[in-house]
């Protein structure tokens, strides 16, 4: 049976969970706000089937990609509203005009994150841009696995992880599935999401009291403050490269409806600046075994970073997506999409995109940062003071990055 006594090898699929055939394993959230899982001992039958599903125990053979592509979707409303080139959405409605089902990562009503699925556009929509924390998996596998079993269409995108868990969990190949990953450098802990958003709304609501004067009654924190929209991954305020967090909402005042109550360039947000810095990013992503390959998706989708290098003229900063065709059932789904291509190559790409990296480097300060994290503290307050980078450093950096270039 599963015994977790290395986190650095869990990466919290619910592969196992699912599998279990006397479900005597459920998910626990750590300290650090990741799940894991843990087996009621008095009720297992030792089947051993929750270790056969798991893809850190199983690791695949590795895959390299058939061809590499620089894509642009040709539907503006769809590129812009997505997180690079517009692939996801793409591909979604390929597969629900076949009749097929969609599974992707959704916010859930208290914005934490989920793998959910759906059979229309509209549900399809919520899946669209990158959610920068860790999205429980639930019975994502189960449900999928349902719907293959009936003949029908199946898109599931994921992590590699999440890919990886999928096909061990079906421990068959289904020809109606289509699995699809991204590049992946990691995934923050959604307890360290919680407690930031919390800070995030207590200070919008402070500001919106102040801005009222003293004196103003103001009606509860829910009804005045509701958040509209939450995206990790704003193009429509400063572009693709320099992409925002912003925070939409609703509130009492009619002429604030969906109003930009925050919206900060990805290094000034707190949260993003420590995912970026990798400093609370899940155990097993310091030492991954599910990328480059391993995961067996049939396309890997990305951004195109260095566009701007490789193709100037293919760049319009409004998103290029990075495709890599890893399968003869991938290449004919890419076959029938109708988007802007180029053909580009792995050597090209692999330098430009942290995504690639084997292993995504430990932040020396991780360890603070969670012990900081336990005691209660605001996490903008800890990463505004462990990654705190002194002005000369920053100007030292740029001069760098410039004679680099
Ligand atoms: C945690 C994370 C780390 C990433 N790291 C990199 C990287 O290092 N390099 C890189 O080039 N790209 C990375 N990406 C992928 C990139 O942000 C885009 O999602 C990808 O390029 C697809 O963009 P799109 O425009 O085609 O579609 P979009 O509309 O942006 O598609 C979003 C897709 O991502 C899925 N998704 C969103 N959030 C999550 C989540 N939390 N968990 C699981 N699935 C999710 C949705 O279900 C959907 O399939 C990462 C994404 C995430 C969520
Ligand atoms: S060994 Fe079988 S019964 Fe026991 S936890 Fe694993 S899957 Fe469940
Ligand atoms: S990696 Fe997935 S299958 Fe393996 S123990 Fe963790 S949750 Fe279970
Ligand atoms: S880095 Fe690896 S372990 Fe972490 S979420 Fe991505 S695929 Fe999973």
């Amino acid at each position: 049976m599963i015994q977790i006594t290395d986190k650095h090898l869990c990466c919290g699929c619910a592969s196992c969970v699912q599998k279990c055939p006397k479900r005597c394993i459920s998910l626990y959230e750590d300290e650090e706000g990741f799940l894991y899982p843990k087996v009621i001992v008095e009720d297992c039958i030792d089947c051993g089937l929750c270790e056969k599903v798991c893809p850190l125990l199983n690791n695949s053979k590795t895959i390299l990609p058939k061809d590499v592509w620089a894509v642009k979707n040709q539907n503006e409303s769809d590129r812009i509203h997505s997180s690079s080139g517009g692939v996801f959405i793409a591909l979604a409605r390929e597969i629900l005009a076949s009749g097929g089902v969609v599974f992707g990562a959704v916010f859930d009503k208290d914005y934490e994150v989920k793998l959910a699925y759906s059979e229309t556009l509209e549900g399809v929509c919520p899946m669209m841009g990158s959610k920068y924390l860790q999205a429980r998996v639930e019975t994502a596998y189960i449900d999928a696995e349902r719907f293959l079993k009936q003949g029908r269409h199946v898109l599931f995108t994921g992590t590699p992880c999440q890919i990886a868990g999928l096909h061990k969990y079906l421990r068959k190949e289904y020809p109606n599935l289509l699995s699809v990953d991204f590049l992946c450098h990691g995934v923050p802990s959604p307890g360290v999401w919680r407690r930031y958003l919390k800070e995030t709304i207590n200070n919008l609501s402070s500001a919106r009291r102040a801005a009222a004067g003293k004196n103003t009654v103001l009606p509860s924190l829910n009804v005045m403050l509701a958040i509209a929209s939450i995206e990790f991954r704003d193009k429509t305020l400063r572009g693709w490269k320099k992409f925002s967090f912003v925070v939409r909402g609703r509130s009492a005042f009619k002429a604030d409806k969906n109003s930009v109550l925050l919206s900060d360039m990805h290094r000034e947000n707190p949260f993003m600046r420590g995912f970026l810095s990798d400093i609370y990013l899940r155990p097993s992503c310091y030492e991954c075994k599910c990328k480059n390959g391993v995961s067996h998706s049939d396309l890997t989708i990305a951004d195109f970073w260095g566009i701007d290098r490789l193709m100037p003229d293919f760049d319009d900063d409004k998103g290029v997506g990075l495709v890599l065709v890893n399968t003869e059932k991938g290449q004919r789904m890419f076959d029938r999409l109708s988007m802007e291509i180029r053909l580009s190559s792995y050597s090209d790409v692999v330098p430009l995109n942290g995504g690639f990296k084997e292993h995504t480097k430990l932040h020396p300060r991780r360890f603070d940062f969670f012990q900081r994290f336990a005691t209660g503290e605001g996490v903008a307050d800890i990463v505004e003071d462990l990654l705190h980078v002194p002005l000369w450093r920053r100007v030292v950096r740029r001069i760098e990055k410039y004679i680099l270039r």
